[in-house]
């Protein structure tokens, strides 16, 4: 697959309502096909601090702007994505390497119904609110850093610019320098939706450069950050240094626990998709899988069934469930871990890390069995399409092994009654938890617990993370 039908070759960054050329670009690879796609801006400091001065300059009028009239202009931007939509699922799919399936439902969609939904908060949300003798008014809290990864890019921007913008924030966004190519569309959207000047700023560039220069700048008020956990202290550590806020939604390793009553089958297979989802490249992905261990055999060999059923190829094709993964780098170190994974006694009941193609970064579905849960493999987030399958004794022992991870992002249980699983869910120190395959709701808080991150994103609790209060007495 070559360049979609759009400018992809791009060498400037968005600063106060101005397309701004840098001094150098960085290639975009399409990881299907390991050929240039297309270029980014690599900005430097001096463009960080031009554009974190247009968004303070614009901040007060956007602040000030009636809630209403900015519920408008994010209407205005959803109106201007959706028309834009072939071309965000093109450029999605070529430069992230995920199947045009899950491109349209997963990053674009969704990444859509992301700003519909700050829209409709920012419309509807008390910015004011009366307790006792006091009014609390809840401010924005000013000119935010947004700093995204490469695996899901726009529905990640969408996330923080949508909630930041509706609570009156101005922004400058970061994009991965891996897949930056949708926020330029992205900001392409912000000016015809005729967003003022200044109020959305994009700057692409490395994360050691651009990223850094963000999360330590003295006039960014917050940094949220997406992406992983060594970054992310890192970002944790520059904002401190200055006392600014911060959100940080990192890594994962979720379970899902089937019970005895569970249909297993179903669950199973469901487990096995949301690892495979997006190659694998997700953080709130179930990538560990947690049976009765009566029954361990015979959930291998559905899983095992399951992962080879799934389609690994060109991700321009409807029929295609996994594409590749984002880089060469990313496709050796998962191939890695697979291996020390067997090396170590894990059972490969699928998959492995022979290539499944010589051209574009493919793995295999991989389901591994034997491994305690203290192995690395179950430990660590490897971000790639890999399960690791799990037995356990009752559901004490089940809780203990799901919550035996540095990380509390997303999780499952799967159960005869919802109130069986709800009894689990109340005990799994996470984010998130869906029961019986639940479907994803786009305004519940989105954040995890420990290594996984701090702070919430998405619906009213992601607004609420962009505001400050006052509290004024009478
Ligand atoms: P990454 O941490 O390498 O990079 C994330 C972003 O930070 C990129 O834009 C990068 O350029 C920038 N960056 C790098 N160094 C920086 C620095 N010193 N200061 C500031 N910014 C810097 O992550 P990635 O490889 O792009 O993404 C994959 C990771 O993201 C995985 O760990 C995944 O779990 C995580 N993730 C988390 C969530 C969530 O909501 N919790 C969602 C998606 C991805």
């Amino acid at each position: 697959m070559n360049a979609p039908q759009t400018d992809t070759y791009r060498d400037d960054a968005l600063i106060g309502g101005a397309w701004v050329q840098a001094t150098a670009t960085d290639d975009v690879e399409n990881p299907a096909t390991e050929t240039v796609i297309g270029t980014s801006a690599l900005c430097d400091g001096s463009m960080v601090d031009a554009a974190v001065t247009a968004a303070r300059k614009a901040g007060r009028g956007w602040a000030l702007t009636p809630a209403a009239a900015r519920a408008d202009a994010l209407a205005a931007l959803a109106r201007a994505l959706r028309s834009m939509r072939d071309e965000l699922v093109d450029v999605t799919v070529a430069e992230v390497g995920v199947s045009v399936v899950n491109a349209r439902a997963w990053h674009v969609d969704l990444a859509i119904e992301l700003i519909e939904s700050a829209s409709a908060n920012a419309r509807n949300y008390d910015f004011e609110q009366e307790l006792g003798n006091s009014l609390l008014l809840r401010k924005p809290v000013g000119v935010v850093a947004c700093i995204t990864p490469w695996n899901y890019p726009l529905y990640q921007l969408a996330a923080k610019v949508g909630p930041a913008l509706a609570a009156g924030c101005t922004v400058v966004l970061k994009p991965a320098a891996l897949a930056p190519l949708s926020s330029y569309l992205f900001a392409e959207a912000t000016i015809a939706a005729g967003l003022p000047e200044g109020v959305f700023n994009l700057v692409p560039g490395a994360g050691s450069v651009v990223g850094s220069a963000l999360a330590t700048h003295p006039d960014v008020d917050l940094v949220s950050f997406t992406g992983s956990t060594a970054v992310g202290r890192q970002v944790g550590a520059d904002a401190a240094a200055q006392l600014k806020r911060v959100c940080l939604e990192l890594g994962g390793k979720s379970s899902s626990i089937v019970c005895e009553d569970a249909d297993l089958k179903s669950a199973v297979e469901a487990s096995v998709d949301s690892a495979m989802l997006n190659s694998g490249q997700t953080c709130s992905a179930w990538t560990r899988l947690l049976v009765p261990a009566h029954r361990y055999e015979e959930a291998l060999a559905i899983a095992g069934d399951h992962a080879n059923s799934l389609v690994v190829g060109d991700p321009q094709s409807e029929a295609t469930d996994v594409g590749p993964l984002i880089s060469a780098k990313q496709r050796n170190d998962v191939a890695g871990v697979i291996d020390a994974a067997i090396a170590r006694g894990a059972r490969a009941v699928a998959g492995g890390s022979s290539r499944p193609s010589e051209k574009g970064h493919f793995v295999r579905p991989t389901i591994l069995a034997d491994l305690d849960p203290s192995d690395p493999a179950s430990q660590s987030e490897i971000f790639g399409p890999v399960l690791v399958v799990h037995p356990y004794n009752g559901e004490t022992e089940a809780i203990e092994i799901a919550n035996g991870t540095p990380y509390g992002l997303g999780g499952a249980v799967w159960a005869g009654t919802e109130a069986r699983a709800l009894g689990i869910a109340r005990q799994l120190d996470t984010g998130q938890v869906d029961i019986n395959g639940a479907a994803f709701n786009p305004e519940a808080p989105f954040g995890g617990w420990k290594a996984s991150g701090m702070g919430r994103e998405l619906g009213v609790a992601g607004l609420e993370e962009y505001t400050e209060i006052t509290a004024v007495q009478r």
